[in-house]
């Protein structure tokens, strides 16, 4: 099918963006790498008056870590976290979302910030982003607002973005001393959304966990965060009766429908086993070494 008729806009610099967003209000719909959009628009789920393409606006792919904190740009692309060092090094689960978000044509284009805006329940990034404890910057017209990855998303295809915000820049805590992260992800072929997705993200102490981050993909009406398994390894040394307590405590955080894909209780297994496995390659890569 052919999208509705649209204006087409590209703006060159952010201010331009947020004065487009913040006149065309419901109207405009942020552009970024287009792989959700496009397809919503072709499919007549979404037929904005206005598209506001950010592809022209110089400086948004960024990527950096300073003042102990990691941030990225809104066009900064899936293939870029792929190909990162400083990711592979310092943000394990990161690098392995990366690599497993859909094919390498749509990591070529899609961006992590359109991923969190479009809020698929089933995309890889939310989890990643509550396992981590992001925060998002919104910016519009009128100033900027911080908002954390756990009061972000509201629901399938929901959050808190409003129709005159442009998800600006993403926060993520840097990671010190010793981390380690993975991410697990159960597809039904190579570039498939996930059935069932696991991110954990670890700080460690002196061989205790510091912090904890456990993100769940696919098993919701949203991106969950299993804040109670959470908060069982905290302060904790990872032993095997740890690791296998919090796993059941983040299968019963998932809620998750049955479907061709599978049955809720095969659905919430998948969650613990795969929380179990990357609990423990999480604590290995950190042993490993993957120092701050
Ligand atoms: C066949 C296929 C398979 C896929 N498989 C996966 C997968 O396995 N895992 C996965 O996670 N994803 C998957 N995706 C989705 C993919 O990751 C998209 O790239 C991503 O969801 C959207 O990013 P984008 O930059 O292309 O955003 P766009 O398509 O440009 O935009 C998506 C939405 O976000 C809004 N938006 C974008 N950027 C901003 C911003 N900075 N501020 C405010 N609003 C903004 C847009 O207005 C739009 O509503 C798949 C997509 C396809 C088509």
């Amino acid at each position: 099918m052919l999208p509705a008729p649209f204006d087409y806009h590209a703006p060159e610099t952010t201010e331009e963006t947020l004065a487009l967003l913040d006149q065309l209000g419901d109207e405009g719909k942020v552009l970024a790498g287009g792989q959700s959009l496009i397809p919503m628009l072709k499919l007549r789920f979404a037929s904005p008056g206005h598209l506001i393409d950010i592809n022209r606006v110089q400086g948004l792919d960024f990527l950096d870590e300073r003042d102990a904190t990691l941030r990225i740009g809104p066009l900064f692309r899936h293939k870029a976290a792929e190909r990162s060092s400083l990711l592979a090094s310092r943000y394990p689960v990161m690098a392995e979302a990366a690599r497993q978000v859909a094919d390498p044509i749509i990591r070529n284009r899609g961006t992590i910030g359109g991923s969190l805006a479009h809020a698929d329940p089933a995309g890889d990034w939310g989890s990643v982003m509550l396992a981590m404890d992001a925060e998002f910057v919104l910016r519009s017209k009128g100033g900027s607002r911080n908002v954390k990855a756990r009061d972000f998303f509201s629901g399938p295809f929901g959050t808190t973005l409003q129709p005159n915000e442009l998800l600006a820049e993403i926060h993520i805590p840097a990671t010190r001393g010793r981390s380690g992260g993975a991410y697990m992800k159960l597809e039904r072929k190579v570039g498939d959304f996930a059935t069932v997705g696991v991110a954990v993200h670890l700080q460690m102490d002196d061989g205790k966990v510091r912090s904890a981050g456990i993100g769940l993909t696919a098993v919701g009406p949203q991106n969950i965060k299993a804040e109670k398994a959470e908060a069982a390894l905290r302060g904790q040394a990872l032993d095997d009766a740890t690791i296998k307590e919090a796993a059941a405590l983040a299968a019963a955080a998932a809620d998750p429908t049955s479907d061709q894909r599978g049955s809720v209780e095969y659905k919430r297994n998948v969650v613990r086993v795969f929380t179990e496995r990357g609990l423990k390659r999480a604590r290995d890569r950190a042993r490993e070494g993957a120092r701050g």
